[in-house]
């Protein structure tokens, strides 16, 4: 399962030799910079900062009111000189920019779909895509189905009589038309067409309408 929470990730560091207040031993006192990261299993964004100073020695924290001063000046120099990475937030910036991206095509394509389908035109090309459950794995075979003829609410399609996976898509194109067409006439209404069209809701139906060209 992903991790989900606050970690510190300390992103500066640094050592002074004195006197630890907690332990009264000589020995080296260390100063880190802790920033806090909201994670969900990657780092989504920067919380608040933490500070610590501690005893190499005892391990104990020093609070700050009882730290050597030659301590608090080090870490007040680190606190003004290292400043955290962002880059570890880059997935999260990635996946934020992509999901705009998917939103705004999928309501431009969604727009063009809908006039196509509302208003028809003899000659349409429309891309279907198929999942077939093979004998390893699910595979998604392409095709074609060309407007022939509108009546009412009903348009009538001839269906290419070829289909091809994702990268042999240009193969049926090339086919010379007078073979690449049923003869037989398939009519769907505009609104069966339109719970066909290829969007987020419906990512897991057999059958979808991936493009329309005109
Ligand atoms: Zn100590």
């Amino acid at each position: 399962m992903a991790r989900i929470g606050i970690i510190q990730v300390k992103y500066a560091s640094d050592t002074v030799a004195d006197k630890c207040p907690l332990c009264n031993k000589l020995t080296e006192l260390e100063i880190a910079l802790y920033q806090g990261t909201f994670v969900i299993g990657f780092p989504l964004f920067p919380t608040s900062k933490k500070s610590e100073i501690t005893c190499t020695t005892c391990k104990n924290s020093i609070p700050f009111r009882n730290a050597p001063n030659f301590a608090i000046d080090k870490h007040d120099t680190l606190v003004a000189t290292k400043k955290p990475s962002i880059w570890i937030y880059t997935f999260s910036y990635f996946m934020v920019v992509m999901m705009i991206w998917v939103s705004i095509s999928t309501t431009l394509d969604n727009g063009k779909f809908k006039k196509y389908i509302d208003d028809p035109k003899i000659g349409d090309i429309y891309e279907t895509k198929t999942e077939k459950s093979g004998l390893f794995s699910k595979k998604d075979y392409y095709s074609y189905m060309k407007v022939d003829t509108i009546v009412g609410d009903r348009i009538g399609f001839k269906k290419c009589l070829y289909e091809a996976t994702v990268g042999k898509r240009d193969e049926i194109k090339r086919k010379p038309e007078d073979e690449k067409w049923s003869e037989e006439i398939v009519y769907y209404t505009k609104e069966e067409l339109k719970q066909y069209v290829a969007s987020m809701s419906n990512l897991d139906q057999k059958f979808v309408i991936d493009d329309i060209e005109r």
